[in-house]
């Protein structure tokens, strides 16, 4: 009974890991959170420091103003 127990914790354990691994809200929220609209992100094409509140993200790289319309 006992051992049937802990099987069922040991599963369930395993199966909200599974889960909670996979949910992005988890994990990513406080590196969200941390990225405001004032941080400086280097431009992945020239190395310039813009804002994000200035920057263009591309495919998940942040370029600057100039950059990005070429
Ligand atoms: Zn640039």
């Amino acid at each position: 009974m006992i051992l049937k127990l802990i099987i069922l914790a040991v599963a369930g354990y395993y199966i909200y890991k599974f889960f909670g691994g996979k949910l992005p809200s988890i994990g990513k929220s406080p590196e969200e959170k941390k990225l405001d609209e004032d941080t400086l992100v280097e431009c992945e094409k020239c190395g310039t420091y813009v804002t994000l509140k200035e920057c263009i993200i591309i495919q998940g790289k942040y370029y600057c103003d100039e950059c990005a319309k070429k």
